[in-house]
């Protein structure tokens, strides 16, 4: 699109919904590919079951003192860069709205060499990781408008970052989906922490992703961790900040031990780390 016709485009945009946006904080100015999200708004007088809404994803939201919400959004690693419009509403009513700019951001490739069974799966093996990828989309549809957690997060393990976050593979010199989370450094049986409190939802031996468990902090907020040797909680367990949840393994398509952990916010896919910090500014934004 021409520059000048962009311009115009954006200056209708201002002009319409976006006036409504008075009260309405969205932490960071900048919205990029998987990146997190914190959003406070303040309605003003008690308003419930209102939700923040971004590109057909909602996530409820927890109520802070002097009538104000607070939540966090996602904007997923494969969203389309461009503009889009942030909204808090309320069934249809739309409470305020905020017109955002999703910025591309670069991770960069990744080449990694697996066992061939990884590459071409069997009927049988396809037909499990099918159910046991639907088994994962239910949690992560999950939209709990309880917070479970409180203050900032810290992290599952403390060790060096070897596999980043978001980075496009090549497998076996094929294209695969970009690396959803983050993988950190840990030999097999160290042990991994709850970065806060939630509820388990899902423990899990899968083909791919070996032994995992997935934990409902509630807002839309789940945290995975993979690969692991052994889970140390069982399903529907209400965990708290710093409990040993699992440890780590090499279980699953993998080429070494190591904790992979990831986050999704309303669904999209988040670089956990960056999800650590903003937890913080959520926290200050409740006080
Ligand atoms: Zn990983």
């Amino acid at each position: 699109m021409r520059p000048w016709l962009w311009a115009a485009g954006l200056l209708v945009w201002l002009a319409g919904p976006a006036l409504a946006a008075s009260g309405l904080e969205v932490w960071p100015a900048v919205a990029e590919q998987g990146q997190p999200l914190v959003v406070k708004a303040c309605p003003g007088g008690q308003v419930t079951g209102a939700e923040i809404s971004l590109l057909g994803r909602r996530a409820p939201l927890a109520q802070a003192p002097g009538g104000c919400l607070v939540g966090a959004m996602g904007v997923d690693l494969d969203d389309q860069p461009g503009p889009m419009v942030l909204e808090i509403r309320q069934g249809q009513r739309v409470l305020a709205s905020r017109a955002l700019t999703i910025k591309a951001r670069g991770y960069g490739t990744r080449q990694i060499t697996v066992d061939g069974k990884f590459m071409e799966l069997s009927p049988e093996d396809l037909a499990r990781h099918q159910e046991e990828m639907a088994q994962q989309k239910a949690v992560y549809a999950s939209r709990l408008p309880s917070m479970l957690w409180s203050g900032p997060w810290q992290t599952p393990l403390d060790s060096a970052v070897v596999g980043v976050f978001g980075r496009r593979s090549l497998v076996n010199g094929q294209p695969r989906s970009p690396h959803g989370g983050v993988d950190l450094r840990g030999g097999v049986g160290t042990p991994i922490q709850a970065p806060a409190a939630g509820r388990v939802a899902l423990v899990l031996d899968t083909y791919f992703s070996g032994l995992l468990v997935l934990i409902d902090h509630g807002l839309g907020v789940v945290s995975g961790y993979r690969h692991l040797s052994r889970a140390m909680v069982a399903q529907g367990q209400v965990v708290r900040p710093g409990q040993v949840i699992g440890l780590v393994g090499a279980s699953g398509r993998v080429t070494g031990p190591h904790l992979h952990f990831d986050l999704r916010l309303a669904g999209a896919r988040v670089d956990p780390l960056a999800w650590i910090k903003a937890s913080a500014e959520m926290a200050r934004r409740l006080r």
